[in-house]
């Protein structure tokens, strides 16, 4: 019989040939045989997602490359194992979680002043698939060859991970080249820095400073537009690196050729080198990006949920993380898992703007958010909690979506219009002092995605 790390080995390679990149690093990263008796094989998988995962989607396609390395196989399961870091970590998390009941973990993550690179976005935490693969190998040869495409111009519509990924070369560049000047800066930002720097003498220092980078990376540069003294600096500077072989990296959310008000020397120089886009994730990378952050954030919810949200909600990666959010805020506050219904009513309730979500859908959804029916929110009940949370829909209506005093009273069972503006002012009121109430409101508001 065969070594298992062996056998496993062979068996991945075939089916990496099987499956996409980001389909393979997702399922099979971190697995393993941990037992072979007698062809009865145990596989180690990292947590509950990939154990369902294999089960449901490539249980077959792993038996069968299996049984073609080692003919002895007949059975295989799924194990979770988990690595001796994520214990501890699931400790500490457990630890805040008794010690902050009401308070989601954080990981605490502080920005480099000097190379304005926030550690939090690494290559790690980045899903790559086919409506982002080009960027990712574009960036990944300026890491390892410096210049193999300079400058490189990242595109793409908001919310599609631009910031993720340049940010991600400067942290594993800075990694890659200990030493080496790395340097992040919005256009934004250049643009107050040079104006500061002339209304205050210092445009010495400003230029020095920025010449001395080994990779200056600039997001967002379609705010330039219009911008003529702060093009005509960066024109500068983007020469002076680039005629001593350093690293320019840009983002946009639109190839140079489309950006209004870019002067043609500039234009022509942010196209001189590699120029590639990112577009709209397909549904397997959208489900594998909520696989990744869900289980980042250690939420335990089933993967028929994910496969819903990655369905329903087709926009950008920043409307995924939102859907998510919500749905871990539910959990968070129910103190359970949801059920597959409640995951659709949050995802379809958020996935709709404001104009068109009915009143009675808003009445119901802040019920929901307070554990109440939706019946009781119009009863003439004095029950303190459902008073309160009345209060609170009849407030949201108002400030939210402009509803009147009248219609708000008529559509919450028939009150009087004084009663809805008593209730609004009150709320109002305790808004000034009680954090509470302040978070719960922030919490309804992003759940209607306002
Ligand atoms: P952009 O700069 O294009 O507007 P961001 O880089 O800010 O978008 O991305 C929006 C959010 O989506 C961020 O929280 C980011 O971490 C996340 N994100 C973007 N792309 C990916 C990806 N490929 N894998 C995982 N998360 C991603
Ligand atoms: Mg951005």
């Amino acid at each position: 019989m065969q070594d298992n790390t062996m056998l496993w080995e062979n068996t991945l390679q075939e089916i990496a040939i099987q499956t996409s990149k980001a389909n393979f690093n997702t399922w099979f990263k971190n697995t393993l045989i941990i037992k072979n008796d007698q062809g009865s094989i145990v596989i180690g998988v990292p947590n509950e997602f990939v154990k369902e995962w294999l089960l449901t989607k490539y249980h077959k396609v792993i038996l069968k490359a299996l049984r073609d390395r080692d003919e002895l196989v007949r059975v295989v399961e799924y194990v979770i194992t988990k690595p001796e870091q994520a214990i501890q970590q699931q400790k500490q998390i457990q630890k805040q979680k008794e010690e902050n009941p009401n308070e989601l973990p954080l990981i605490e993550i502080s920005i480099n002043k000097e190379d304005n690179l926030n550690p939090k976005y690494t290559f790690d935490t980045f899903v790559i698939g086919p409506f982002n693969e080009l960027a990712y190998s574009a960036s990944q040869a300026i890491i390892s060859r410096p210049t193999a495409y300079n400058p490189l111009f990242v595109y793409g519509g908001t919310g599609l991970g631009k910031t993720h990924l340049i940010q991600a070369v400067g942290n594993a560049y800075k990694q890659k080249h200990p030493g080496v000047k790395v340097f992040y800066v919005t256009s934004e930002q250049f643009s107050m820095d040079y104006i500061n720097a002339v209304q205050t003498n210092k445009i010495n220092s400003f230029k020095e400073k920025h010449r001395k980078y080994d990779l200056l990376i600039m997001d967002d540069i379609q705010f330039l537009s219009g911008k003529e003294k702060t093009q005509e600096e960066l024109f500068h500077v983007f020469n002076t690196l680039y005629d001593n072989n350093k690293q320019i990296l840009f983002s946009s959310d639109k190839h140079p050729h489309f950006i209004q008000g870019l002067e043609d020397r500039l234009r022509s120089r942010f196209s001189a080198g590699m120029v590639v886009d990112i577009s709209q994730p397909d549904y397997e990378s959208r489900f594998a990006i909520l696989k990744t952050k869900a289980e980042r954030q250690r939420l335990n919810i089933h993967p028929k949920s994910l496969e819903y949200i990655a369905n329903h909600v087709q926009g950008n990666i920043r409307e995924l993380e939102g859907a998510l959010n919500t749905v871990m805020c539910q959990i968070h506050l129910k103190q359970k898992q949801l059920s597959q219904q409640e995951i659709q009513s949050l995802i379809k309730t958020t996935g709709k703007s404001k104009k068109n979500i009915s009143i009675k859908e808003i009445i119901k959804l802040i019920a929901e958010f307070y554990n109440l029916e939706e019946e009781t929110l119009y009863e003439k009940t004095r029950r303190k909690e459902v008073v309160r949370s009345r209060q609170i829909a009849m407030y949201i209506l108002r400030e939210d979506f402009n509803i009147s005093y009248p219609l708000i009273g008529r559509k919450m069972g028939g009150k009087d219009h004084t009663t809805v503006m008593h209730s609004c002012l009150k709320i109002k009121g305790e808004l000034k002092n009680d954090p509470e109430i302040n978070n719960e409101i922030e919490k309804i508001r992003s759940l209607l995605s306002i």
